[in-house]
């Protein structure tokens, strides 16, 4: 349940309730999810967006879209679970044929030490012998000694759902603006800021942490579910995705170039072949990296300044966190529900 209060006359913010119109900037994960639920309460919603309808330009598109809050429960803190396992309500409500097949984390025998530690700091797995791991991913068969099976986890492909979310949300009656930049403070009515890093303006606590990828394709190799291998630095991962390509993610660097480094595309590609040596023999396909909006303690909110909200700071969790985040801003909007630990009122 949400740790939540009301906003009461006089002692805190009161909500912007009515029918005024709303305009949502960004149609990233984040801003997507926050025009679609506000469309279908029946608002009048704009969604604005600097980009063109393919979102090269945003960082959901570089994404792994791992709805993964167990896993992620070794580096972060509770407030991400407690969203994204409400996220995964909203994913299975509103797209269910949303992919929830688990997810696997895997260890070679020299970083067994670390799959205890992740093992540990973790819940919602089982563990597989050689076995039942060979049973659930056949092309794993003699890879690993054992493995850790999250079985409620999902994971959705940036570049299909994105898309479908856009769509979703003109069918429920919003307008979608393409090629369309919007700066907060130049609109009237509720204003929904969701744009990302570029949010800098406003938020001037925001950072960009590069996150790298390498996309390949291979027929040798067949997955059902994101594989988590532990590593030293980066939990690196291989997704699979549709026509026989895989991604392969993802380094997290204090970085904001966007390129891709030889020493992360070498850890990239050496973590896939860990995973299956067929994987040598697999086309790359493409090398890219998107910058995750992050605030300095790396978890989101809500920031409320009267009719101008700002969603941000998402972080490695988009995907993972955005319903949720929707719902809470709905939740303020039309009822005044206030949720502590991610709203912040100016
Ligand atoms: C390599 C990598 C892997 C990741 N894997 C996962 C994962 O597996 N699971 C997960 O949950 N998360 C993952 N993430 C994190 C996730 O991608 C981010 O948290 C999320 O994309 C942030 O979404 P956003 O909507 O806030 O920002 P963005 O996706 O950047 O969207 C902001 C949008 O605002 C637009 N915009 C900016 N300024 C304006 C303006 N003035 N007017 C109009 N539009 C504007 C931009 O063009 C952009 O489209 C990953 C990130 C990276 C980089």
């Amino acid at each position: 349940m949400y740790q939540s209060s009301y906003a009461q006359r006089g002692q805190g913010p009161v909500a912007p309730r009515g029918e005024s119109s709303v305009s949502v900037i960004g149609a990233g994960i984040a801003g997507a999810w926050q025009a679609l639920l506000f469309a279908q309460a029946g608002r009048a919603v704009t969604l604005h967006e600097r980009s063109g309808a393919t979102m090269t330009e945003s960082t959901s598109y570089w994404a792994g879209g791992m709805l993964a809050p167990w896993c992620e429960a070794e580096t972060s803190e509770p407030v991400i679970s407690r969203l994204g396992i409400r996220s995964l309500d909203l994913w299975r409500e509103h797209f269910p044929h949303t992919s929830f097949n688990g997810s696997l984390v895997v260890a070679h025998p020299r970083d067994r030490a670390d799959f205890e530690r992740f093992a540990r700091l973790t819940t919602g797995h089982r563990r597989l012998d050689a076995r039942a791991l060979s049973e659930l991913e056949p092309s794993l068969d003699g890879r690993f000694r054992d493995g850790l099976f999250y079985a409620d986890e999902g994971h959705v492909e940036p570049r299909r759902v994105l898309p479908d979310l856009h769509e979703r949300f003109a069918a429920a009656g919003g307008t979608i603006k393409f090629n369309s930049e919007a700066t907060p403070d130049d609109i009237d009515g509720i204003v929904i800021d969701c744009r990302g890093l570029a949010a800098r303006d406003t938020q001037p606590g925001l950072r960009g942490v590069k996150g790298e990828i390498i996309l390949i394709e291979t027929d040798e190799v067949e997955l059902s579910r994101p594989v988590r291998l532990i590593h030293p630095r980066w939990p690196l991962y291989v997704i699979p995705r549709g026509g026989n390509r895989f991604m392969l993610g993802a380094t997290s660097i204090e970085s904001e170039d966007n390129g891709v480094s030889v020493r992360s595309a070498l850890e990239l590609l050496g973590a896939a072949y860990a995973v299956h040596p067929a994987f040598a023999e697999a086309r790359i396909v493409e090398f890219g990296s998107g910058l995750r909006p992050a605030f300095p303690d790396n978890l989101p909110r809500i920031a409320i300044d009267n009719q101008k909200i700002a969603v941000n700071g998402l972080y490695r969790h988009g995907f993972l966190l955005a319903p949720a985040l929707a719902e809470l801003t709905l939740g303020y909007v039309q009822r005044g529900v206030i949720d502590n630990e991610v709203m912040q009122c100016a």
